[in-house]
């Protein structure tokens, strides 16, 4: 009989060079680069090397205790960690960490509390909402009788009048409040009141906050929301993924919708690093961090306003903010591919009743998570301000384009990015 060829298990770069080249290629653009769309972040090396681990290798349908494998001596004890550090962290009574990203977390929560045809409200996509929120291109509008509501035309703020008379008008199974583009605070209170006055189930998406409500720069939902869904990924700097939190009577109800209702087997490897993430935003410097983040979106939105730009609302509260580029001549998406030369990453995005299309809208979104995780400060939002007006000015020269990257790139290699090799 012949000898067992020799083990063999060759690395990423040997066994694919290709997507080994293009995964340092992403490093490489994540290095040199600003990064300014307020859902992005950089995960930290002991988040990545969690996702990255072996743990993927597991199917453990289920819940801890009550899994319908064998094998899960370890998987209980990561998921059970996961569970009870962001429990603590959010003061929520129940959590579950299953959901492989927002839109399945949202997805639960209509399946705990819904039939199909049942009514449900949020804010509109074009004011600032979520796909997920009930939008007509998503499952969530097309299977509920969804109802949005919007913002005033005067401030842009989320005109409570109208969720009240629309909520009095079609009794919603559920009330969502939470937003993908709208720079101020969400107040849970209100929302709570007119959830209570129709019989609405009080559900907060906190996706692109959860990281400023940890860190105490947001106020929280908790105890008001009767379900808290969130991504792990923004704010929060944890591995792409999603959790539904609710009170206690309701645990039951979530954890059916997510398994068995919508999924499978859990992605192990990520309840791992979200595991990590929650440890993480417990430590004292995320409170620091959290408050870096407004910090520097307010000093961004003031230099910004120094150079004649338009901002929804006037400025910020939180991490992001948006910009409305009618002024400048200059659609959204022209701009932010221009600034997208100029090494300053945003994307083009829809304001509030806005003159024109969806995919060719007139403004930006900007946010501030990603850069205030490689610890750029006040000072750095100025000089950031003032390329953007100029690349903003003059799309269309590319000597200016190539000036300011290069500027930018001098900027980033002060500021070496968590989770990235050595840059
Ligand atoms: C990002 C976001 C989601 C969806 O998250 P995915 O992980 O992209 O599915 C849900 N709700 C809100 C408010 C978001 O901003």
């Amino acid at each position: 009989m012949a000898p067992p060829l020799p083990f063999r298990d060759p690395s990423l770069a040997e066994r694919d060079p290709e997507i080994a080249r293009l995964i340092r290629e992403e490093e490489q653009r994540e290095a040199v680069k600003l990064r300014l769309i307020p859902s992005e972040n950089y995960a930290s090396k002991a988040v990545c090397e969690a996702t990255g681990s072996i743990l993927t290798n597991k199917y453990s349908e289920g819940y801890a205790g009550k899994r319908y494998y064998e094998g899960q001596q370890i998987i209980d004890q990561v998921e059970e960690l996961a569970v009870s550090r962001m429990k603590a962290l959010f003061g929520a009574e129940h959590v579950n960490v299953q959901p492989y990203s927002g839109s399945p977390a949202n997805l639960a929560v209509y399946l705990a509390f819904c039939q199909a045809g049942d009514p449900i409200m949020g804010l509109s996509l074009p004011s600032g909402g979520h796909l997920t929120h009930g939008w007509n291109v998503s499952i969530t509008g097309k299977y509920f009788k969804s109802v949005g509501y919007g913002v005033t035309r005067d401030t842009h703020r989320i005109d409570f009048a109208e969720v009240r008379k629309l909520a009095l008008e079609h009794k919603p199974k559920i009330l969502w409040c939470g937003t993908s583009a709208y720079p101020r605070v969400l107040e849970f209170d209100k929302f709570r009141e007119i959830a209570d006055e129709v019989g609405a189930k009080l559900c907060a998406d906190i996706a692109h906050i959860a990281g400023l409500v940890v860190g105490g720069v947001h106020p929280s939902p908790f105890p008001l929301a009767d379900v808290v869904t969130t991504t792990t990924h923004k704010t929060l700097r944890g591995p792409r993924g999603g959790m539904v939190m609710c009170k206690a009577q309701y645990a039951k109800d979530i954890d059916r919708a997510v398994f068995p209702g919508l999924q499978g087997g859990p992605h192990n490897h990520t309840t791992a690093a979200i595991a990590v993430a929650a440890k993480e935003a417990a430590e004292p410097s995320f409170k620091t961090y959290a408050q870096n983040v407004v910090d520097n979106a307010k000093a961004l939105a003031e230099g910004l306003l120094s150079h004649g730009f338009t901002l929804v609302t006037g400025g910020t509260d939180n991490h992001l903010v948006l910009i409305d580029l009618t002024n400048k001549n200059i659609p959204g998406k022209v701009a932010s591919k221009a600034l997208d030369r100029a090494g300053i990453v945003c994307n083009y995005n829809a304001v509030p009743f806005d003159q024109r299309k969806p995919f060719d809208p007139s403004g930006i979104r900007i946010g501030t998570p990603s850069i205030t995780s490689r610890g750029l400060g006040i000072p750095e939002m100025k000089r950031l301000a003032n390329w953007m007006a100029e690349v903003v000015k003059a799309p269309d020269d590319e000597a200016l384009l190539t000036r300011v990257a290069g500027e930018v790139r001098e900027l980033c290699a002060g500021f070496p990015a968590p989770g990235l090799p050595v840059q």
